[in-house]
């Protein structure tokens, strides 16, 4: 399926095409054409930014200076997805969900992309035989209750491709929730047809897990918005559950993630997780300090209902999964050769590091 990218600074809209600073053009220089996240914004996502360099729309996909500094507790496998895969496509970390990467690729680069190292250059849409393996593993695990379909973006497949997938692990595991993870709502809004739409109602019991970090990605520009997309999904019995990255520089006020999550909640969505940065390399720089997260979130709490309020969480880095953060999440501080650090435990007691800046 065509994804309608923009890479060059030539074709970005004329306002930001004036913006882009000599320093921006060497980073765009530098990445192009490597598997390191080149510049690749949709017309769409481009549209809504503004030219300012601070616009929290722009810095989500201009390459920065910035992506290059070092950073000693970067994790090319910040999740540590490695350490739990079952098959080609699929890793089985919690006991009752697994994760289904089957996509290659993504409408757009997000500069703080957790699977950056492997993103750019990677597989294609999962095929037929991946599929089957994990379809073969789902029905030896009948303790796995919902599945994660995962990218990539998998709504970077066209309607027939994600059609024979959801079809066949309906088939291999039925009732099994399938959880659409997806960014292409807010990128690609477009990509939705009302085909799209009754394919997903089809296989239903489903859900879709948007990744949306401000409010103004849900604005409309020609015609179209994610905001539309996502009622419409709604509309049509399928729940939406919002996913956002706490990020410096873009969402990090307790003000702009409500006005985020209540328009969420006005459009009939769920705010699920705001997530603490992963360590993946080239993303310091919109790292949140996780003392001062806390701080945001207990003061978002006070702003918005709890119907509004996501769960505050961090992947542990390294595979020692998801844990929510609160006030008294932090075990201790210790220092190490690379800086200070926290230890935040796992559900089991295990403890995790995390740095402090
Ligand atoms: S949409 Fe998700 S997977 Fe794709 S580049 Fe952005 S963060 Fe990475």
């Amino acid at each position: 399926m065509k994804i309608p990218l923009i890479t060059s600074i030539a074709d970005l809209p004329p306002a930001l095409k004036a913006s882009v600073t000599p320093e921006e053009k060497a980073c765009i220089k530098k990445l192009s054409g490597t598997n390191s996240l080149p510049l690749a914004v949709t017309p769409h996502f481009a549209s809504l930014a503004g030219p300012h360099p601070g616009d929290p729309l722009r810095r989500q996909f201009m390459p920065s200076r910035n992506e290059f500094d070092p950073d000693a507790f970067a994790l090319a496998d910040p999740l540590g997805e490695a350490r739990y895969r079952k098959t080609s496509r699929l890793v089985h970390q919690y006991r009752d969900r697994a994760l289904l990467l089957a996509g290659g690729s993504c409408a757009g680069y997000c500069r703080f992309c957790f699977r950056r190292v492997r993103m750019s250059g990677g597989p294609g849409f999962i095929n037929r035989i991946e599929i089957a393996e994990a379809c073969a593993y789902l029905e030896r695990h009948s303790e796995i209750r919902e599945i994660l379909i995962s990218g990539g973006d998998p709504l970077t497949a066209d309607n027939a491709a994600l059609e024979q997938l959801m079809a066949a692990l309906g088939k291999a595991r039925p009732g099994m929730v399938l959880r659409i993870c997806t960014r292409t709502p807010v990128t690609w809004p477009q990509r939705f047809s009302a085909k799209t739409i009754g394919l997903f109602a089809k296989h239903k019991p489903i859900r879709v897990m948007v990744h949306i970090n401000h409010l103004r990605e849900l604005e409309e520009e020609g015609g179209v918005s994610a905001g539309q997309i996502l009622k419409s999904l709604v509309e049509a019995g399928i729940p939406v559950h919002v996913q956002t990255v706490l990020l410096k520089g873009i969402n990090d006020s307790a003000k702009t993630l409500a006005d985020l999550f209540r328009a969420c909640l006005d459009l009939g969505l769920s705010p699920y997780y705001l997530f603490q940065l992963d360590l993946a390399p080239g993303s310091a720089h919109f790292r949140v300090p996780l003392k001062t997260g806390l701080k945001i979130y207990r003061d978002l709490g006070s702003l918005i209902s709890g119907l509004a309020l996501p769960s505050y969480a961090v992947d542990l880095p390294g595979g020692g999964g998801k844990i929510r953060l609160y006030d008294n999440v932090i075990v201790r501080e210790e220092e190490r050769p690379a800086g200070n650090v926290y230890l935040l435990a796992d559900a089991g007691g295990k403890l995790w590091e995390y740095p402090v800046n």
